[in-house]
């Protein structure tokens, strides 16, 4: 019994149009490549692991890029399983900006035991003012207790008991002129408001 011819089946390159395994000879072998990866992988098991260490790199370089130091080691190894979500990633990025450095005067008033209300100040000390004689001046001129307290931040503000918020900027502009009437601000409603 004849057996029946199976019909050869030929395969051409996708890119190049010659046989596969004759893309190496061909003019573009770099654009056959991911062809042959896709197609024929097991025609030239050396791309695929040149493929992956490209991939490899690519990883390792974006790391770099984004200032992760120490990532660089053994990156292009377990590319693989690099965690892009790493918790140091694009952290600057995330960061929300420090206002420390922000030269101002921030006003807010604080409710406290429902009945107390307390008026916070803020930021004097970076126009130069001493927040201890400023607590006094404070105290003095609304006739209220005022303390240096440790904020939230641990930074010093000037608690005054009572609800000065509206008369204090004028006294602060009076007192201390190093301090700009713009540079003040109140937090009405959680938003910071100019007092000017
Ligand atoms: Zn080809």
């Amino acid at each position: 019994m004849a057996e029946k011819p199976q019909p050869v089946r030929v395969l051409y390159c996708g890119v190049c149009s010659l046989p596969p395994e004759y893309c190496e000879f061909g003019s573009d072998f770099e654009k056959c490549k991911p062809w042959l990866i896709q197609n024929v992988p097991d025609l030239y098991p050396d791309l695929l692991k040149e493929a992956n260490e490209k991939e490899a790199d690519k990883v390792a370089d974006k790391l770099q890029s984004t200032g992760i130091s120490g990532a660089g080691d053994g990156a292009a190894s377990s590319a693989g399983s690099v965690c892009l979500c790493n918790p140091y990633y694009d952290f600057d990025v995330l960061a929300p900006k420090q206002e420390e450095d922000k030269q101002e005067v921030v006003i807010e008033k604080v409710v406290r035991n429902k009945r107390k209300c307390i008026t916070t100040v803020k930021g004097l000390e970076l126009f130069g003012v001493k927040l201890s004689d400023a607590s006094k001046k404070l105290g003095k001129k609304f006739a209220t207790g005022a303390s240096v307290v440790k904020g939230p931040s641990e930074k010093e503000q000037i608690d005054v008991q009572g609800d000065i918020a509206y008369d204090i900027v004028e006294f602060i502009t009076d007192t201390w002129p190093d301090v700009p009437e713009a540079a003040i601000f109140f937090i009405e409603d959680g938003r910071k408001v100019p007092a000017a």
